[in-house]
C-alpha cells in the first residue's frame, strides 16, 4: 500500500509543478499592454493562383527569356534555350545562374522530367537547384532536382534532398512529363569577419505542396565526394544544375524570388 502511494505522489509531481509554474498575470495588466501596432507588415498584392508571383516578387524567368540569367563558368548570356514559353536545360553550355546575388529568400520554382525519360539513378533527370552558388561548376548548396519516380538511388540524392546532407521527409514526385513545383525558404549563413561560422545556412522546403525539409540546419556546402564544410560569402548567385549524364534535358517555368530580411 505504501509503495502505491509513493508511487501515485511521483506520477502526479510533474503535473502539479507544470500547474505552478503558469505565472498569474501582474495585477492591473490590460489586453493592450501585449497589443503591437508597429511596424505594419507591407502589402503584397498576391498572385492570382498560389504559384504566380505576388506583387514584390522579382520574377527570374516568366517564359519570355533568359536576361536575367548567365553561365555560370563564363558570366556570358546563359545558354540554355527558350521554347514555347519553357527553359530548357542545354547540357553543353552547362550550369546557368542568376546575375543578380541573394541573401536571404523564398523562391518558388517549377520543373518538369521529360516524358519517357531514359536512364536510372541519378543518372535520370537529374538537374539541381543551387541556393547560393559560391563558385564554378558544382559549387554551393544544392537541393537536389531529378526524377524520383519509382527510381531509387541514395536517398540524401533523391528529388528534394540536400545533396548528401538530408534526405527529403517524403517522396512527393509526380511521374515524367508531368509539372512538379518546388517552394522554398532559404536561411543565408552568416560569417565572423576570420571566416568562422556566425550561423549556419536553413531550408524549409515543399515539394509539390508537400513539406520536404523542416527547418534543417545545413552542415556546409553539398559535395559530391567528401565532408560538408563552409566556405564564407556575404551574397550569392542562385545557380541551375546542367547534369552531365546523357538523358534527355529537363524543362523549367515561372521562377520568382522574394528576398527576406
Ligand atoms: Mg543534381
Amino acid at each position: 500500500m505504501r509503495l502505491a502511494v509513493l508511487a501515485a505522489v511521483v506520477l502526479a509531481t510533474p503535473a502539479l509543478a507544470l500547474a505552478q509554474a503558469v505565472p498569474s498575470p501582474t495585477p492591473g495588466a490590460k489586453p493592450q499592454d501585449t497589443e503591437v501596432y508597429t511596424p505594419v507588415p507591407p502589402v503584397v498584392t498576391p498572385g492570382a493562383t498560389p504559384t504566380a508571383p505576388p506583387s514584390d516578387a522579382i520574377v527570374l524567368f516568366d517564359g519570355k527569356d533568359l536576361s536575367q540569367w548567365v553561365n555560370t563558368k563564363d558570366k556570358a548570356p546563359a545558354g540554355w534555350t527558350v521554347s514555347k514559353g519553357l527553359m530548357v536545360v542545354e547540357k553543353k553550355a552547362g550550369n546557368i545562374e542568376t546575375k543578380k546575388s541573394f541573401k536571404n529568400y523564398q523562391l518558388h520554382l517549377e520543373w518538369r522530367v521529360p516524358k519517357d525519360v531514359t536512364g536510372t539513378g541519378q543518372g535520370r533527370g537529374n538537374s539541381g537547384v543551387f541556393l547560393a552558388s559560391t563558385g564554378p561548376a558544382d559549387a554551393g548548396y544544392e537541393l537536389q532536382i531529378m526524377d524520383s519516380y519509382n527510381n531509387p538511388t541514395y536517398v540524401n540524392g533523391q528529388a528534394a534532398s540536400i545533396y548528401k546532407q538530408s534526405a527529403p521527409l517524403v517522396n512527393a514526385m509526380r511521374p515524367d512529363g508531368e509539372w512538379q513545383t518546388y517552394d522554398i525558404v532559404w536561411t543565408a549563413p552568416t560569417f565572423a569577419a576570420d571566416g568562422a561560422v556566425k550561423s549556419p545556412a536553413r531550408v524549409t522546403a515543399f515539394h509539390n505542396g508537400a513539406l520536404v525539409q523542416n527547418d534543417y540546419v545545413l552542415t556546409g556546402e553539398t559535395l559530391y565526394i567528401g565532408k560538408p564544410y563552409y566556405k564564407p560569402y556575404t551574397s550569392a548567385p542562385i545557380k541551375l544544375q546542367a547534369h552531365g549524364d546523357p538523358s534527355p534535358p529537363l524543362s523549367f517555368r515561372n521562377i520568382w524570388v522574394r528576398e527576406l530580411p
